[in-house]
């Protein structure tokens, strides 16, 4: 990373740019408050770090070392990053409770389920539309009617939205309906649709893989940073070891230790899934807590009225009334650790 001074002119930094893209290399440019970082993508050792720091307006060039550099701390030249999402402000004080069905069945159903929620408290509505399954004869989703249901039930409520684009080919379509795009956990590793998603310049709640290491969701990330797009929410839902779970108590094992392991690294919002990680409802609220209390700034959860007749999920399913005291309780606890961390 190549960091210019206060005063550089914007000559300096586009002979800067020059001379990264000589070398067969690209830059990612930030203009900071008052000082402009240049992030360098491709293989830095084709590049003199001597002969950059000797030319005008450089104040410093340096390596990181972490293979996923462009979401490090040291980078991003932050310490935390807040996601602003019409009204919703995740990493900022306070937790984000984004709650919703699994799937959108109908407007009714998503209508009503939308406003117990966000009685309870919850700032985003989710709801699936273009849904995985690992079945062709799983209920797919409405797709489109779907968006427009969510749409218009975020509208009439004042709700920001949060629904997955499963495919490069659905990016635009997607983000013409909702506020914030997800990822999904068997999408992880799909640069191409990470970088459609990006261009879409909205904010991304991008999902781990059941069996990717940390180290490597961190450097699958980098492709949407790469692309332009530092709205970032990193999801814990849960890992699967290869060939399944040694323990079939729960759908996946929660990985909470993942949650301060990555606040030490990105200054990226943190959010954990308890859903999709036990596939059990009794086991929300614990996950919930504990989740709260390793340092997540958000939780997803899946909630439906009626989960009995759900299409997909209902055993997970929180039932509204229940969300209501699982905010309560972890509200209670990351107010506990402010006012502990403001006591020192
Ligand atoms: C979801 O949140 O709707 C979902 C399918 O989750 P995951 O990608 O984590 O399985
Ligand atoms: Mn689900």
């Amino acid at each position: 990373m190549i960091i210019m001074k206060p005063a550089a002119r914007p000559s300096e930094i586009n002979a800067i740019i020059g001379k990264i893209k000589s070398a067969g290399l690209k830059a990612d440019v930030s203009k900071g408050e008052g000082q402009t970082v240049i992030g360098i993508i491709g293989d830095e050792s084709r590049i003199d770090f001597d002969m950059l720091r000797s030319m005008r307006g450089v104040e410093t060039a340096k390596h990181i070392q972490a293979p996923y550099k462009l979401m490090t701390k040291e980078y991003l030249q932050e310490e935390n990053i807040i996601i602003e999402a019409n009204g919703a402000r995740i990493g900022a004080e306070g937790i984000t409770y984004i709650a919703g069905p699994c799937s959108i069945e109908s407007y009714d159903q998503l209508a009503r389920i939308a406003q117990q929620v966000k009685e309870a408290g919850a700032q985003v509505l989710r709801g699936g539309t273009f849904k995985p399954r690992t079945s062709v004869h799983s209920f797919q989703g409405l797709g489109e009617l779907g968006l427009q249901h969510l749409q218009k039930v975020g509208r009439e409520l004042g709700i920001a939205t949060v629904t997955e684009v499963r495919s490069e080919s659905h990016a635009e379509l997607v983000a013409a309906y909702v506020d914030i795009l997800q990822i999904g956990m068997r999408n992880m590793y799909n640069q191409d649709l990470l970088e459609a998603v990006a261009r879409q310049n909205k904010p991304i709640l991008f999902k781990r893989s059941h069996a990717a290491q940390i180290q490597e969701f961190l450097s699958f990330g980098q492709y949407i940073v790469a692309a332009g797009n530092r709205q970032i929410m990193l999801c814990e839902r849960g890992i699967l070891p290869l060939g399944g779970s040694f323990e079939p108590e729960t759908r996946n094992t929660l990985d909470l230790s993942a949650v301060p392991v990555l606040a030490a690294k990105t200054p990226f919002p943190i959010i954990v899934d308890p859903s999709h990680a036990t596939g059990r409802r009794d086991l929300i609220l614990p996950m919930s807590m504990a989740a709260v209390a390793s340092g997540a700034r958000g939780l997803i959860i899946e909630v439906h009225d009626r989960p009995e007749e759900a299409l997909s999920d209902g055993a997970q399913a929180l039932m509204p009334a229940q969300l209501k005291g699982l905010i309560r309780r972890c509200d209670s606890i990351s107010e506990l650790l402010r006012s502990d961390s403001q006591n020192g």
